[in-house]
């Protein structure tokens, strides 16, 4: 695969996803356009052999599955299901929420927005940038209410700095009060109801019919690829929607593999602890699992001989910052896929896990890298330790490198997403079958 195609790709994805609904929406198009089959939580559900499936919950998260084939002579004993290769990733990032009654004027010169954070943004870089404004409105319909999805896509907000002269410490460092200094500027005072006006007219619907909002801001530069022999790439959001889509990508090219279902689970509000119905810490997974398995009566010995690859990006070590990094257990920009391992297991990896997806990557040509913290500097968590509250699967905690995560423009490198789609096609097209407590086959 040439990967600065891969990385083209991935970038007009992101650039197409400001939120996690454009981000679901943009996933269940391409693969529809793949032959997945749009399911529904609240109708029956009649899954055939071989054929691929996905199913959305809250507009925000997203699973979807490849059946397996019908095996020759029947089902046998064991079924049709013997076990589910699965994947998770996440459609959030750090951005900054619109507030209801939003307008915050300024005497008669300017208007700015109420704003709150969502998630953990490293804040300064928000500053000078141009934002537009996507997300979903709710609006009222002749029988009711209905979510649409919009995107402003143009530089419509901007929060400027206050200059040096006014500030001699600015460089020095302070604690900044969202409430107080990030406070975009959208207008003049003559612009009072302009913004809401836009978002109703992209919504196809009267300022007085949107009764709902799930609105954010977004930095609206496009993403690029840099560097003197274009090595790196940049974009918001490489956290986490660089997973999401190359995971998705290993799913709709793996070959699929004799009695496992290949699933890949995207979900939403990783950002603010994924304590919602539609975040890893939901039982979403499970009731898809559930489903899938036609009861929960067979579904422990399923887990049983399943396995999860929970992918959430990594830090790179920042080679002016080098002292933050692990020692030993340090990885680069470009250098392959990066397992993480944490003694306090708030990344699931273990022994066994880490060998079944080393096993992987080497027999899918992709290299390896593995990432600790550094003993003195707490990392963050991932999904796999959420998701495996709700469904206990052999797991292993991966991601690729990248730098400034939870920045609006984050870098990382160029070859790596590639790298990821390919183990991923690697995974789903390998059947990993338990022969014992602690070993798996790969077939
Ligand atoms: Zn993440």
């Amino acid at each position: 695969m040439d990967h600065l195609d891969c990385a083209k790709r991935m970038l007009s994805f992101i650039d197409a996803s400001p939120t996690c609904f454009q981000a679901v929406a943009n996933l269940s198009r391409d693969l529809r356009e793949s032959g997945f089959e749009p399911l529904d939580e609240a109708q029956e559900w009649n899954l055939v052999p071989g054929r691929c499936y996905y199913v959305t919950r809250n507009q925000s998260a997203l699973v979807a599955f490849r059946m397996p084939h019908a095996a020759e002579g029947g089902q046998g004993e064991e079924g049709l299901v013997q076990g589910f290769q699965m994947a998770a990733a996440h459609a959030d990032s750090p951005l900054l929420k619109i507030k209801s009654n939003p307008e915050m004027p300024f005497g008669d010169w300017y208007v700015r927005l109420n704003v709150e954070r969502y998630g953990g943004m490293l804040c300064r870089p928000w500053f000078d940038r141009p934002l537009s404004v996507a997300g979903r409105v709710v609006v009222r319909t002749a029988q009711g209410v209905e979510s649409r999805l919009v995107d402003l896509g143009r530089p419509v907000a901007l929060i400027p700095s206050l200059a040096i002269h006014m500030d001699r410490a600015a460089n020095e460092g302070h604690k900044l009060s969202v409430q107080k200094e990030m406070l975009p500027l959208v207008g003049t005072g003559a612009s009072a109801g302009r913004l809401q006006q836009q978002v109703a007219d992209a919504a196809q619907a009267a300022p007085k019919d949107v009764l709902g909002a799930d609105l954010f801001l977004y930095y609206c530069q496009p993403g690029c690829i840099w560097g003197v022999d274009q090595e790196f790439v940049s974009s918001r959001q490489l956290d986490d929607l660089q997973c999401a889509w190359a995971l998705m990508e290993g799913l709709k090219a793996a070959a699929p593999a004799p009695g496992r279902v290949a699933l890949c689970a995207v979900f939403d509000n990783e950002e603010v602890g994924s304590s919602t119905k539609q975040g890893a810490a939901s039982p979403f997974l499970l009731d898809v699992l559930g489903r899938i398995a036609g009861g929960s009566r067979v579904l422990p010995r399923l887990l049983a001989n399943s396995f999860l690859v929970s992918a959430d990006n990594a830090h790179g070590v920042h080679p002016n910052y080098a002292d933050k990094a692990d020692p030993t257990n340090r990885v680069v920009l470009n250098q392959g896929v990066v397992v993480k391992e944490s003694a306090s297991q708030r990344y699931t990896t273990d022994g066994i896990s880490r060998a079944v997806f080393s096993l992987i990557c080497q027999q899918a040509g992709v290299p390896l890298q593995t990432f600790a913290n550094h003993a003195d500097v707490p990392g963050g968590s991932t999904l796999g330790n959420l998701a495996s509250s709700h469904v206990a699967v052999s797991a292993v905690d991966v991601g690729l490198p990248q730098l400034a995560m939870h920045s609006p423009y984050e870098t990382a490198g160029v070859k790596d997403a590639a790298y990821l789609v390919q183990a991923m096609r690697s995974f789903y097209g390998s059947a990993l079958v338990r022969t014992a407590d602690g070993s798996f086959e790969v077939r």
